[in-house]
């Protein structure tokens, strides 16, 4: 009986947003402030995913180069304790995973310190224009909302898990246990408290100490 344990990235393995960690790098003032309002806006439900990840993309123009210094950048955000969580799952006999609306190319070497197999990352993609970012895959279902649903149930029947639990501090997290594709969610307050997953989760970790507890009791 194998159980799956599926972690979100940002604000849950990561400490930081990391598409909003690799603009911001690259942008003024005045433009972060427009970042910060079309993210609020992804997340608050007023813009679709798609439309907020394509607004955002537009915002700066990442380079190769850009998403190289930021993939290693990311690596020194890992949410302290993650990667000693994640080992001691895998110790167990759980299948772990991560999904992500973030990038591959962004998160490809943070999640490989954390302990996560490549096979089991699941995240958006870009797509390119000679050495700039043009835009995101929109074929992956990361890329639109209730996609992590999807993925988690693609993930679930490749692993044959009997059992998938759903970490994460975000809405579309806790969207994805509602649309039953897990049948554990536990909403995480480790990097940012949301009190609208806290009202709503059936479980919820404030550290990674009671994440921990709640997932080897
Ligand atoms: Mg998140």
């Amino acid at each position: 009986m194998t159980r799956l344990v599926c972690f979100d990235v940002d604000s849950t393995l990561l400490e930081v947003e990391s598409l909003d960690f690799a603009l911001a790098e690259r942008l003024g003032p005045e433009a972060r402030e427009k970042l910060e309002a079309i993210t609020n806006a992804g997340m608050g439900g007023t813009m679709s995913l798609r439309t907020s990840l394509a607004a955002r993309l537009d915002l700066a123009r990442l380079s190769r180069l850009d998403v190289a210094r930021i993939a290693v950048a990311l690596q020194r955000h890992l949410t302290p304790g993650m990667a000693d969580l994640v080992a001691n799952l895998k110790a167990r006999g759980d299948a772990v995973a991560a999904v992500s609306g973030g990038f591959h190319d962004l998160l490809r070497l943070a999640l490989r310190d954390l302990g996560f197999a490549e096979a089991m990352c699941r995240t958006n993609r870009f797509t390119w224009d000679g050495e700039a970012v043009s835009g995101f895959d929109a074929s992956i279902p990361l890329s639109d909302n209730g996609g992590k649903a999807v993925v988690l149930r693609e993930l679930a029947a490749a692993s044959g898990a009997s059992e998938t639990v759903m970490v994460g501090d975000g809405i579309t997290d806790l969207e994805a246990h509602e649309a039953g594709a897990a049948q554990r969610f536990i909403g995480f307050g480790g990097v940012v408290r949301r009190a609208r997953v806290a009202e709503r989760a059936p479980e919820f970790a404030d550290t990674v100490a009671d994440l921990r507890a709640a997932l080897l009791p």
